[in-house]
């Protein structure tokens, strides 16, 4: 595959004088292209490209209904480009292709949704006294900075992307270094039809290219996803220029089984949430909380659903993928080789050699039952196939333990009691709470975000247009 360039300034950047990243295929340990090592001085010309082009009379007179319909088009876009999209996704991240497929039409969805919005973010009419005439204008806040992760690259990009420019900013995205594949391929799209300057794509480290962009001051905006202590380092720069940041970071999410639940609908939904992606989702269902009364059952459910999962690549047709890259991939075996003797391993807890991709990072789906909810396992974000489980006695333990983590992204409840269900979902610190389910395919209507260190602010939804906007008041005093 031809090397990854970036889009500066309406011009392809990456010549061989550049530094080049290698991008490995997860799946075969392979070389699939390079990327630009990005460095501060591109950091620096994307920003002020990102200045100009907001400022631009070209972008300045695209109508907010012609950024709704661009965002319609860019969905048709992505639709019809499916196949070679989820195929790029694939060999980026190793994931299997119905998943693949599932983040392509959620990403056309992000598109769909955030059309809609372009041309209906209203401002107020404030009475305050005669002849006052009080108004709020929504502004675009200005030159948005995206910082993505490597799990869903599409998706996320998709997300914000979307939103700021239904409401008219200008966007730099930072890719992850493991996953440049789609957000070039959406980059070529956006050069081709957008004012110069309005959606740039930068590469490289994130200690490099990536802190010189949170910390530039020419930034107005920033969202960032991944992990907790990046995203600490990202609010610390953005705090230097007084910049806002939403945030979305990790998650030890719970699935919350009662003594009177469907476990036929439970069980797949447990399932699927902690090995979709390899369990490389921030609301990945971690953690499970069952009543002690049918604990036995469920884990024997559970057990048998694992040890059945087919782990591989992508070409295999495989249920489970590849863990994204070797450092992941070490770390994550490491916390398995450190289990408590006092804990138990009831299923996986080991590599996979998947023969003819020996040098892919497979991990066996894994379940373990912890002796304590204050194992460490359980406590932090391991980001690979690993379900932790804790029992409990009653509904106010059940409660106490899916609160006791520091993250709060998303929990599901799983009871036929209503009483119980809206009991429980009131008192979960967490974003989003699933009643007799656990997601929903992109979710894009419904604000997504985090209590505690799962981060600030929403995405998603309607409410994410606020993210991408500032509220000016006019008032206008009438005199004759
Ligand atoms: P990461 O924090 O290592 O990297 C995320 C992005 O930040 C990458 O593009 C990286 O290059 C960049 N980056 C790294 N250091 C930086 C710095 N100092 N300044 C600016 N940018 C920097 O995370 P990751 O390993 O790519 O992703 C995994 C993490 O992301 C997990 O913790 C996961 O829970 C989280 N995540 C959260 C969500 C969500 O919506 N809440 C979604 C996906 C992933």
């Amino acid at each position: 595959m031809e090397k990854i360039q970036m889009l500066i300034d309406g011009a392809w950047v990456g010549s061989e004088n550049e530094q080049w990243i290698d991008v490995i295929n997860p799946a075969t340990g392979e070389l699939i292209t390079q990327i630009v090592r990005g460095n501060e001085e591109h950091a620096d010309r994307a920003v002020q490209t990102a200045r100009k082009a907001l400022k631009s009379k070209e972008w300045k007179s695209f109508k907010p209904f012609e950024r709704g319909q661009f965002l319609q088009e860019t969905a048709r876009y992505i639709r019809a480009n499916a196949e070679a999209l989820a195929e790029l996704e694939s060999l980026d991240i190793g994931k299997p292709s119905a998943q693949a497929k599932a983040d392509i039409e959620a990403a056309a969805r992000y598109f769909e949704f955030y059309s809609g919005l372009a041309d209906k973010v209203f401002g107020d009419t404030i009475p305050i006294e005669e002849d006052l005439l009080n108004v709020t204008v929504m502004d675009p806040i200005g030159v948005t900075l995206h910082i993505v992760p490597w799990n869903y690259p599409i998706q996320i990009t998709a997300r914000s992307v979307a939103a700021a420019i239904a409401t008219g900013n200008v966007v730099i995205v930072k890719s992850s270094e493991d996953t440049p594949l789609t957000t070039n391929f959406l980059a070529k799209w956006f050069h081709e039809k957008l004012p110069k300057g309005v959606f740039q794509h930068l590469t490289g480290y994130g200690a490099e290219i990536g802190s010189a962009l949170t910390s530039h001051p020419g930034v107005n905006q920033i969202t960032f996803t991944g992990s907790v202590p990046t995203g600490i380092a990202v609010m610390k720069s953005a705090a230097n220029n007084v910049v806002p940041v939403t945030l979305e970071l990790g998650g030890k999410s719970p699935n919350v089984v009662f003594k009177d639940a469907d476990l036929d609908r439970a069980v797949p939904a447990i399932v699927n949430s902690i090995v979709q992606n390899a369990g490389q989702t921030c609301s990945a269902g971690s953690r499970l909380l069952v009543d002690e009364t049918i604990a036995d059952e469920l884990i024997e459910k559970l057990v048998e659903k694992f040890k059945h999962l087919k782990v591989g690549p992508p070409a295999n047709h495989a249920e489970v993928g590849p863990i994204i890259n070797e450092k992941q991939y070490k770390r994550i075996l490491e916390i398995l080789g450190t289990i408590d003797k006092q804990a138990k391993i009831l299923v996986g807890g080991e590599a996979v050699q998947v023969e003819g991709y020996e040098n892919g990072f497979y991990i066996r789906p894994t379940i373990i039952e912890a002796s304590n909810h204050n194992n460490s396992f359980v406590q932090e974000e391991i980001f690979g196939p690993v379900l932790s489980v804790v029992r409990f006695t009653d509904v106010e333990e059940a409660i106490e333990l899916a609160n006791a983590t520091d993250y709060g992204l998303v929990a599901g409840v799983w009871t036929k009691d209503i009483d119980v269900a809206h009991y429980v979902a009131s008192r979960i610190e967490s974003g989003q709470v699933f009643i007799n389910s656990y997601g929903a395919a992109g979710g894009v209507q419904m604000p997504f975000g985090g209590y505690k260190k799962s981060g600030i602010g929403r995405e998603k939804s309607h409410l994410a247009v606020q993210n991408y906007i500032q509220i000016k008041n006019i008032a206008i005093q009438v005199q004759l």
